[in-house]
């Protein structure tokens, strides 16, 4: 019996821990959190639409329906050289290694005066505080960007998508509060045209959608840092704000580079079309941890994480019992966005062939909550699985 240890307890790491139990390896999946956050559905904690609990799913109720081994420790040290996984009480190793670590952010000048959505899950709960207390003076400027790595060549590791969704969550909210009007919102990022990756037709709706909910836009600016209230742009202006929202470009998880196992400049994992790290025949990256291949457009998201376990298990199993029918995950690289405004949600899917940007009001925010709600319990085995959602 081979052991599969997997590190990490988001999207990727729980899709291939349960992956590889379903073909009866033993497995431990090792998390420094004892819950998989749900982060697509984690933008309504700001505007009191969901409760931080619910946006999570406890690991142990995972561990004893999908019977694998779970470990609540973090991760010291990967060694992939000599097969030595360090954690803060123990030591590891293993057969086969999978790699879901997730990403860091870049660090800039000032980020400590800015919150992210995007970080670690409580900071969430700590902008539905801030968000609350300008409400409570009845009035307020809020900034929400996104920025960019210059090392990474693709630009997968943007994450702009949670930016504009909070953005149009707050207006909403706002609204309904009836102080929009008290309000100044504010996008900023430093691409001149944030979310063409997209693709063109949802690139179009975007500015529509800004107008319509009062959000203005601050593009084309190189952001060089933040101040307690400003967001500062290479050009010397600057955006002032009474809560900053930032999320950073992506970096390789910092583990990953004294590992052992070749990175890109930005500390993405390089590995094969099959999730196999290049010259590691038993380990797999997947998820955010990896260097994404793919057309330029490739974005890193949920369900790409998701693809990417499924074809490692398959691709693991192939290579345990001896066989090449390996798959690639590059052919089944896709943009899927639901982009939520807290009273609708614009339908958008790129693939190669394909883009498709579908405006659904109110229905649209429903369709996104069923999502949330069907997806925690076809992890707990309460509804069953359809393929690709
Ligand atoms: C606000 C937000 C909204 C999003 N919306 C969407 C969306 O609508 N659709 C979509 O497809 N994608 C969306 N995404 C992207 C999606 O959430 C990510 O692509 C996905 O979470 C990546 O999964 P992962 O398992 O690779 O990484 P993560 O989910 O980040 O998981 C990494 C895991 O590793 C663990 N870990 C990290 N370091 C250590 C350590 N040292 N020791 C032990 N454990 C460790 C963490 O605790 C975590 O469990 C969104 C992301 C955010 C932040």
């Amino acid at each position: 019996m081979k052991n599969f240890l997997v590190l990490g307890g988001g999207f990727a790491g729980v899709e291939a821990a349960i992956k590889l139990r379903k073909k009866g390896y033993n497995v431990t999946l090792v998390s420094d959190r004892d819950y998989l956050f749900i982060y697509p559905i984690s933008i309504w904690i700001p505007v009191n639409g969901i409760s931080f609990d619910d946006s999570k799913i406890e690991l142990a109720k995972l561990q004893k329906i999908h019977g694998f081994n779970l470990i609540i420790d973090t991760v010291e040290k990967v060694d992939a050289i000599n097969k030595k996984i360090t954690l803060s009480k123990s030591e590891l190793t293993y057969d086969f290694l999978f790699v879901a670590l997730g990403m860091d952010k870049r660090k800039i000048k000032g980020i400590e005066n800015t919150l992210s959505i995007c970080g670690a899950p409580k900071q969430a709960i700590t902008i539905k505080d801030e968000l609350d207390k300008l409400i409570e003076n009845g009035h307020g400027k809020i900034a929400i960007g996104f920025g960019v790595n210059p090392d990474d060549p693709t630009g997968s590791v943007v994450r702009g998508g949670p930016a504009f969704e909070l953005l149009l969550n707050i207006s909403t909210y706002l609204k309904k509060k009836k102080l929009l009007n008290s309000f100044e919102l504010n996008m900023f990022a430093p691409m001149p045209k944030p979310g063409i990756k997209m693709g063109q037709k949802a690139y179009n709706s975007m500015g529509k959608f800004f107008k319509h909910y009062k959000i203005n836009k601050h593009t084309g600016k190189k952001i060089i840092g933040f101040t307690k209230n400003e967001v500062l742009f290479e050009d010397n202006s600057k955006l002032e704000s009474d809560l900053i929202i930032y999320i950073s470009g992506g970096e390789g998880h910092h583990l990953l580079k004294d590992s052992g196992l070749p990175i890109n400049k930005a500390g993405f994992v390089l590995t094969e079309p099959t999730c196999q790290v290049q010259g590691f025949p038993d380990v797999y990256v997947i998820g955010d941890s990896a260097h994404l291949l793919g057309p330029d457009w490739v974005a890193k998201q949920g369900h790409m994480a998701e693809v990417m376990a499924d074809v490692a298990a398959h691709n693991a199993h192939q290579h345990v019992i001896g066989s090449n029918k390996t798959i690639s995950y590059v052919d089944k690289v896709s943009i899927i966005c639901v982009m939520d405004s807290g009273n609708g949600a614009a339908w958008i899917t790129r693939t190669e062939k394909k883009e498709t940007m579908i405006m659904l009001p109110i229905i649209g925010h429903w369709f996104k909550k069923a999502w949330g709600f069907y997806y925690k319990n076809s992890k707990l085995k309460r509804f069953p699985r359809i393929p690709g959602m």
